[in-house]
């Protein structure tokens, strides 16, 4: 009877840490900015892991792209005794470091990843996360768009996004389509303990004035887009564009100005 009093003692004790009303301290973006993995800092095949908040991480690996390196971002996230991947590090080599890294640094086993559009620096790793007993999820759209596009395809659909506004949880987190973008399937990933939004490719850096990769972008409706994200999201702390350095709820007016700018010069 005393063990079994030791134990309730335990896990109220546990449960008290693990409920506490504010959550897990987020790392301020100022702080998380310091610092910050650029692109000349990562050689090609490498992947830096930050720990931004407990059980929550970005990685950043580099890729070049039309003759240009560019730093890229994902996250991972803890789920109990697995974890969450949000996107590949662009590239079979780098998604095998990325694997290694995290074996090393976190020692928690991959359960699942999701892709947040068809992009390579999203999928291309796939086969690799695949052969490594991931579970490879993607909306219905974004496979779809992989596959007539010759990109990986995530093995899984992850259903009920199919409308601007639409909502699902995946474990952990919960993910948003908020509409047309830098893609027309992009959808970002709210870590709701942490308060940490991951934007992917539809939120551009601070340091991005310009437009990025538009091959696949909807101009006009990307600004609805970022608005249906900042309705459901006023209270994100953190928010991480897919490259370049995170900053808060701010990058997402930036990303709008940028574009308004864009289709401006477009003359459209
Ligand atoms: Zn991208």
């Amino acid at each position: 009877m005393a063990r079994l009093f030791c134990y309730l003692f335990l896990i109220a004790i546990v449960a008290g840490c693990t409920t506490d009303a504010t959550g897990p301290r987020v790392a301020a973006p100022t702080e998380i900015a310091a610092g910050y993995p650029s692109a000349e800092a990562i050689p090609p095949g490498e992947v830096r892991l930050r720990e931004i908040s407990d059980g929550l991480w970005v990685h950043v690996a580099t890729q070049e792209f039309n003759g240009v390196v560019y730093p890229s971002n994902g996250l991972i996230v803890r789920d109990s005794n697995e974890l969450l991947l949000i996107d590949t590090a662009w590239g079979a080599e780098n998604t095998a470091a990325l694997l290694v890294a995290i074996e090393a640094e976190i020692g928690l086993p991959v359960r699942r990843a999701l892709s947040t559009h068809f992009h390579d620096d999203r999928v291309a790793g796939v086969d690799t996360l695949r052969a490594a007993g991931v579970e490879t999820f993607a909306t219905p759209l974004t496979r779809r768009l992989a596959e007539a596009e010759g990109n990986e395809v995530p093995a899984h659909a992850l259903e009920g996004l199919a409308e601007p506004g639409n909502v699902v949880k995946l474990g952990p987190v919960e993910v948003l389509y908020p509409g047309a973008g830098h893609a027309p399937d992009n959808v970002v990933v709210y870590v709701p303990e942490a308060g940490v939004l991951f934007g992917g490719c539809a939120v551009y850096e601070a340091l991005r004035t310009g437009p990025g990769n538009l091959s696949d972008a909807d101009i006009v409706a990307w600004s609805a887009s970022i608005q249906r994200v900042m309705e459901r999201y006023p209270e994100a702390k953190v928010v991480i564009p897919g490259h370049g350095v995170p900053g808060g709820l701010d990058l997402l007016n930036h990303t709008i100005a940028v574009n308004e700018a864009t289709s401006g010069r477009n003359g459209d």
